[in-house]
């Protein structure tokens, strides 16, 4: 069987964590803040705040940015359903357009049709890894002075051109990027997020927030030789990453570069292997873009019946996921009129297929898969 992703973890990843639980310190305490350390310096950005995960991050980041009831955030429906359920965990309302067919992130210009008085935020979204069209959204949330949050959970590692130099996704463009380490996700530590600025005040705010908004964390009290007694600012969360998490992380995180080649070589190969057949849209990289390729999606021909080319790869032992869905689609936004045409989105979710792609992958496999997508698509 040929699975659809696959993270690399070994005796690095277990030692660290074992070393971490004999060292008695369990939750969030020095491993955290040493990743958050060689995260923020890896991708450029002055601080990083660990959390639990990214959905907690883009919640957090969108109400650290005052984010509430009656404001608007636009961002992208065909997304995994966080984006959206970050916005109205707020209490405001997602407003979904379309993307750009070729790269499956959002269109400047549909983003900028979708600007209102109540526009708080821009969410983007650098889908499968993908870096997003930055430049030109950025420049637009700065026209409206209105925030710019990424949702880069899958964009750890991905590179943009931005003025003429290469950045990594992460180095501050908006005000926060959000990333996730979840195990379909190129680096992992199970499940964790990344919360990355070039601001101290919002960093700070989320240290405050991701723990009760405690005015003292618990690190430092256990650490001090005098009493201290914490207060609570205001009402926060539980959204700490644990130590062992923050261990794994650290050691991922030294693989990140090598995964990174290791995963555009393969989508390389893909577009050899795959390029030849009629019909089918392989995925497009600006030239202004390195994708992690944290997914490698294929449009099918047009008349292909997608759930049937899935079976057929499933029958012949190839695992495949289809197109990324769409939030508009599923209960919780169903019943919303939506104001924009998603037409792209949609297509986009029922005529595409991702691919199997991870760092492990062989020649073998990959031909094994193109072989088998020919031969299905012939029948
Ligand atoms: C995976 C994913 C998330 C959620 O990340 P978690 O760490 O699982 O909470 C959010 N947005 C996008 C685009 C994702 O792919």
């Amino acid at each position: 069987m040929i699975p659809i992703a696959l993270p690399i973890l070994d005796g690095e990843e277990g030692e660290a964590a074992r070393r971490t639980v004999l060292s008695g310190w369990l939750s969030q305490g020095p491993q955290v803040a040493a990743f958050e350390h060689e995260f923020a310096a890896l991708v450029g950005a002055s601080y990083a705040c660990a959390v639990s995960n990214c959905t907690a991050a883009l919640h957090l980041a969108l109400r650290a940015i005052g984010v509430g009831p009656g404001d608007e955030v636009v961002t992208a429906s065909h997304s995994f359903i966080a984006s959206a359920n970050s916005i109205r965990y707020c209490g405001a309302t997602p407003v979904f357009v379309d993307i750009d067919p070729s790269t499956y992130n959002l269109d400047p210009e549909r983003v900028a049709e979708a600007i209102t008085e109540r526009t708080r935020a821009i969410l983007v979204v650098h889908q499968m890894g993908m870096p997003c069209d930055l430049a030109a959204l950025k420049a637009l949330a700065d026209r409206h002075q209105i925030s710019l949050i990424e949702d880069a959970a899958c964009a750890a590692g991905s590179q943009i051109r931005i003025d003429g130099l290469w950045d990594w996704i992460g180095k501050p463009h908006g005000q926060i990027a959000c990333f996730s380490f979840h195990p379909r996700k190129v680096i992992t530590t199970g499940e964790g997020g990344m919360m990355a600025t070039g601001s101290v005040d919002l960093d700070q705010k989320f240290k405050l927030l991701r723990q009760h908004g405690m005015s003292v964390p618990d690190t430092v009290r256990h650490g001090s030789q005098q009493v201290i007694f914490e207060d609570y600012l205001e009402v926060g969360f539980n959204y700490r990453m644990t130590d062992m998490q923050a261990a794994i992380g650290r050691k991922q995180l030294e693989r990140l570069t090598d995964i990174v080649s290791r995963r555009r070589a393969l989508a390389g190969l893909y577009a050899e292997l795959l390029g030849n057949i009629e019909g089918l849209s392989l995925p497009f990289e600006p030239e202004w873009a390195r994708s992690n390729w944290q997914s490698y999606c294929v449009r099918l021909p047009d008349r292909v019946d997608q759930r049937a080319v899935m079976q057929s790869l499933l029958d012949q032992g190839i695992a495949t996921r289809r197109g990324i869905m769409c939030a508009h689609r599923e209960v919780p936004y169903a019943h919303e009129k939506q104001r924009h045409d998603l037409c792209q989105s949609e297509l986009a979710q029922d005529r595409s297929i991702l691919l199997p792609i991870y760092a492990q992958m062989v020649e073998e496999d990959q031909v094994r898969v193109a072989d088998a997508l020919k031969a299905t698509l012939r029948n």
